[in-house]
């Protein structure tokens, strides 16, 4: 479709029967991550020959799928990951949509699925937002986790793109990311997996990347460990991301480096703005390969100060531990290094509304 084409109109029907109050404020006292879901969700969908269509916000239920629809076999689905957040003056904000809308439609290409018009994306999760406004929690570290998403749905075994899909949006709200809250976090260096080759779908949003993940991942829980990093595919040198974040590292002369964007990273919109707001600083980033070797000989050496990871959903999470089949070792003693505190508060402020958005990262939903 055109993004030009002229924007969707919502069909808005009202959960019927929403939770109760005291039942969503319990729930609230005791937040997890993606346990937790709104009364409603957005959904629009996708034929052949006749585009996007049937936009609606509807009560959060489940879709009846055919055994034969071509996601369940061959894993055509991609997703996004954002926030809202209720700011201390009273908006619902979220930050930067239009990237996550913009990267929706990447990772759309990459899957030969539709694109989606960047405003029906927006549309879709602000009309969400609207309807739930009420379960945007408030306490500190808490936020309306937002999850776009699209799938194959059309009935058939043949191995080419769908000629149906849906679009749906959920939301849970969600308290920190990391049971530790923010305490330094360890990770697996995985040895027999990758997450992405050359020519992959590694810079694409998409579950099949999380599916190829999740052994390494519990391979790093068996070894203690919180999160797994993953070295590049082709010379299994270069440290690429964990599963879900990108990985940054603090060097004595306070200058930083991260792994270069290339086909084999998730181009992170959380990377992205701490690299903004690291530079406005005066802090320089260098957007380089950075081997595993290196990394061990420049903790070693005291070279490296910090490292960190970030993506939405935990936002900054500094890295203490390290792990690998040889040996362990630390970073910053453990703990969480300045600059990883500083770059983590500059974005948390701007997120949360309190410090000037001075980029105009921050999207006020109006009437909410
Ligand atoms: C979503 C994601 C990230 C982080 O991206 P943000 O836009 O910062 O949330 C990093 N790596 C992978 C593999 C991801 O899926």
């Amino acid at each position: 479709m055109p993004s030009n084409s002229a924007p969707l109109s919502f069909d808005i029907k009202p959960n019927t029967n929403p939770m109760p109050e005291t039942d969503r404020l319990a729930a609230f006292e005791n937040l997890g991550f993606g346990t937790l879901f709104t009364d409603h969700m957005a959904v629009i969908r996708w034929s052949e020959g006749k585009g996007w269509h049937s936009a609606e916000i509807t009560a959060r239920a489940p879709f009846p799928i055919d055994p034969a629809a071509s996601v369940l076999h061959y894993a055509q689905e991609i997703f996004e990951g954002m926030k809202a957040y209720r700011t201390a003056d009273g908006r619902a904000v979220l930050f930067r949509p239009e990237e996550n809308a913009r990267r929706f439609n990447e990772s759309a290409r990459r899957m030969a699925m539709p694109d989606l018009p960047e405003a029906d994306f927006l549309a879709a999760v602000e009309k969400l937002v609207a309807i739930d406004a009420k379960w945007i929690p408030k306490a500190e570290g808490s936020s309306l986790y937002l999850r776009p998403f699209m799938f194959a749905s059309e009935t058939f075994l043949g191995v080419r793109p769908s000629k149906e899909y849906i679009f749906c949006v959920i939301a849970s709200p969600v308290g920190p990311y990391f049971k530790g809250g923010a305490k330094p976090v360890s990770i697996w260096v995985s040895q027999d997996y990758t997450r992405a080759a050359p020519g992959g779908t590694g810079a694409a949003k998409c579950g099949g990347n999380y599916a190829a993940s999740l052994v390494a991942q519990a391979e790093a829980y068996a070894k203690g460990c919180d999160q797994v990093v993953f070295l590049d595919a082709a010379e299994h040198k270069w440290v690429e991301e964990l599963g879900g974040m990108n990985v940054f590292f603090v060097m004595e002369d306070g200058s930083i480096v991260t792994p270069p964007l290339g086909g084999t990273i998730l181009p992170g919109i959380t990377r992205k703005s701490l690299i903004a707001l690291a530079r406005e600083e005066g802090v320089t980033v260098n957007e380089k390969p950075y081997s595993f070797d290196e990394w061990k000989a420049d903790a070693a050496s005291g070279r490296l100060k910090e490292a960190f990871a970030c993506g939405t959903a935990a936002v900054v999470a500094a890295i203490g531990t390290v792990k690998y089949p040889q040996g362990e070792f630390q970073i910053g003693g453990g703990e969480t290094g300045p600059l990883t505190t500083r770059l983590r508060d500059a974005l948390v402020g701007i997120q949360r509304g309190q410090s000037n958005d001075r980029h105009g990262w921050i999207h006020v939903i109006d009437g909410v």
